[in-house]
């Protein structure tokens, strides 16, 4: 049987915290699906065609990564795109009681899902998307926090606005 791993999020935009777990999940699983969600009740600053447009970049020479976009429950994705298994991030300890539900909920809905945790690179362990749009806003340089084409679309949306 195919492994075929999910990694959910919201991508807003995405950064080398995110790649480096996406990266690392390629190396275990068969296949790894980047799922962006669509629906998110905060105010994405990037649409979502922008999101998907920007992951499809950045995992490009990852073979074995495809970048989709879903709303609605996880596990009913998955299900259709017969994955069995989530990959997530975990930086500091605030990640981990969020996590431990969504876990547990995933789980309750079905009981062939397995969530993984990847423990983030030390070096991204503060990094975030929003740290990430809050210091690209006044025009600090991000250059060591997302890929080069991810700090010329914030510039551009920020010089948009
Ligand atoms: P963010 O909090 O950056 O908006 P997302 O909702 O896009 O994150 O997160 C998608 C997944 O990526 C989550 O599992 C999250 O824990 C993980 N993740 C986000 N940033 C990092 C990072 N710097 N290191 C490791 N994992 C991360």
């Amino acid at each position: 049987m195919m492994s075929i791993a999910v990694c959910p999020g919201s991508f807003d935009p995405v950064t080398k915290g995110h790649l480096d777990i996406i990266t690392r999940g390629a190396k275990v699983f068969d296949k790894v699906i980047v799922a962006v969600l669509i629906n998110h009740t905060k105010q994405p600053l990037f649409t979502t065609e922008e999101r998907i447009d920007l992951l499809k970049q950045v995992t490009n020479h990852l073979p074995n990564v495809e970048v989709d976009a879903f709303n609605g429950l996880l596990v009913d994705y998955m299900k259709v795109n017969k994955a069995n298994a989530i990959i997530k991030g975990l930086r500091a300890v605030s990640d981990f009681e969020y996590e431990m539900q969504m876990a547990s909920i995933n789980r309750l809905l079905d009981e062939e899902i397995e969530t993984f945790f990847m423990m983030t690179n030390n070096q991204y362990s503060f990094l975030s998307s929003s740290i990430v749009k809050e210091i690209a806003k006044y025009q600090a340089d991000v250059s060591s926090l997302v890929p080069p084409i991810v700090e010329e679309a914030l510039q551009r949306k920020f010089a948009a606005k």
